[in-house]
């Protein structure tokens, strides 16, 4: 997709949930494709404070909610972290390994998992809309690992 397809997309769930266009929200929209893998609305906030782009601090935080709830964006709520965004559009399925001490974030695919949910969903007579996997685990790194413990 191009980001003048995103971009309508958003701007039909607007106009459908009767929210205002401005061209602030289209800044943001551009500025949170722009973004590593998950980043968090501050994040967001920051990095277009310093490209000298005049949005409200309020008005991220606003438009990240509206992004993720037309689905352009993921929006995770990782066990104590703030909650933090990525791009939706575009990606496959995908699931998070968390470290628990540092926050470090590994991203794996794994088809199996959705076979198996897929199956869950059939055996019990619904249809699958939407699913997460986060797994909360402590990584070995010594350097970066801010709190390790050693254990
Ligand atoms: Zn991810
Ligand atoms: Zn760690």
């Amino acid at each position: 997709m191009t980001f003048e397809e995103i971009k309508n997309t958003f701007i039909a769930y607007l106009k459908d949930n009767a929210h205002r266009i401005t061209n602030e929200r289209f800044l943001i929209l551009n500025a949170a494709l722009n973004m590593e893998e998950h980043f968090d609305a501050d994040e967001l906030y920051l990095k277009m404070k310093n490209d000298y782009l005049n949005v409200s601090r309020a008005t991220v935080y606003k438009t990240l909610e509206l992004m993720s709830e037309c689905e352009i964006l993921t929006k995770h709520n990782f066990k104590g972290d703030r909650t933090r965004y990525e791009t939706k559009i575009g990606r496959k399925p995908h699931y998070h390994l968390i470290c628990v001490n540092c926050n470090k974030i590994i991203e794996f695919e794994y088809p199996q998992i959705e076979k198996i949910q897929d199956k869950i969903c059939k055996d019990n007579n619904f249809k699958m809309v939407d699913h997460t996997l986060q797994v909360f685990a402590k990584c070995n790194d010594e350097k970066t690992c801010k709190n390790n413990s050693g254990n």
